[in-house]
């Protein structure tokens, strides 16, 4: 029973989609439906990957809803050694973008090209291990820490585990666990933060070299101090291969070499955040209302603790 149920949950790990949809019986039944979709393998699998990923004027509707495109032209161009953020009101496609990539679906129009080939020209498996997407909630398995990373390529070595930890920000913290890279990181144990758990999973990420990380940003639910140790993991590691980076906040995005605004499923704007502020458009207004609030709750914090 017990390599059942870390089976499963190796499962979800990589399929964060359907942990999100354990709730929603509706949803599994989407995701059922989603699996005959994904096409035959590709043959493709190089030996050296440069990794530069192009969306080439995508257009997507969700089979299920076919009245409505969530992405319309939708073009976008990863390169790598940097990291390029999608920001955007809820429902603007970021999500989706994701789910392409991982190959849930296939754009109705247009193309996403990998180094110049077509996607699905690739085989599933390699692209599995190139395109690294780490989930808002990662799931790491009752296990110890070194093996939740060691997940990420059973071959790899403690010294590479050591390296990937330390890219990714998260030796430090894991040598004073009560039993350094032994502890169980299981989530019963309650061992490791949230923001913990994403340093894990980016070290998870980052062993099998992936030439494309795509972080799913949950910082909202992060302290400070650790959405910018994971922060500060991102910038480490764009230096060894393109990031993709969902933010469903902004102070996360302001490191970004470029940021794409995408509100229903058109790039409304984009640069980088010193020329987007400039510009005053959606953005700019974006990172006011947002400071505005920030303010509101700092100021309210200290009437409460002045009455
Ligand atoms: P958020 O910031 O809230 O995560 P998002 O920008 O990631 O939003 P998406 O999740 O990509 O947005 O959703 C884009 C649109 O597609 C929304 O209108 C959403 O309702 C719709 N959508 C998402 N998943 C599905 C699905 N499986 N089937 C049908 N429609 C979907």
């Amino acid at each position: 029973e017990l390599q059942f149920t870390s089976a499963i949950e190796v499962f979800m790990s990589y399929y964060p989609h359907v942990k999100k949809a354990i709730g929603a019986s509706e949803k599994i039944f989407e995701y059922v439906d989603r699996k005959p979709q994904v096409p035959a393998d590709g043959s493709l699998a190089p030996e050296t990957l440069e990794g530069h990923l192009q969306f080439k004027n995508v257009t997507f509707t969700y089979p299920k809803r076919p009245e409505t495109a969530v992405l319309k032209g939708f073009s976008l161009e990863l390169k790598p050694g940097e990291i390029t953020a999608l920001v955007g009101p809820s429902g603007g496609g970021k999500s989706t973008c994701v789910s392409l990539l991982e190959r849930f679906y296939e754009p109705q129009e247009g193309e996403i090209l990998l180094d110049g080939n077509p996607l699905h020209s690739y085989q599933n498996q390699y692209l599995h291990r190139k395109i690294a997407v780490v989930s808002q909630e990662p799931v790491l398995f009752a296990r110890s820490v070194k093996e939740n990373i060691k997940y990420g390529r059973e071959d790899a070595t403690d010294e590479e585990i050591f390296r990937a930890a330390e890219m990714a920000n998260a030796h430090k913290f894991i040598i004073d666990l009560p039993n350094g890279y032994s502890t169980d990181a299981g989530e019963k144990g309650g061992q490791v933060s949230g923001g913990q758990k994403q340093r894990i999973a980016i070290a998870r990420a980052l062993i099998g070299h992936p030439k494309i990380l795509v972080l799913d940003d949950a910082t909202s639910s992060l302290d400070t101090e650790s959405e910018h140790l994971v922060h500060q993991a991102l910038l480490k590691s764009s230096s060894r291969c393109a990031i993709l980076l969902i933010a469903h906040r902004l102070s996360t995005v302001e490191k970004a070499n470029h940021i794409i605004f995408l509100q229903g499923g058109e790039v409304l704007e984009e640069g980088s955040h010193a020329e987007l502020l400039k510009k005053g458009g959606a953005y700019a207004q974006l990172v006011q209302k947002q400071n505005t609030a920030f303010q509101r709750n700092t100021e309210e914090g200290a009437d409460r603790e002045a009455a």
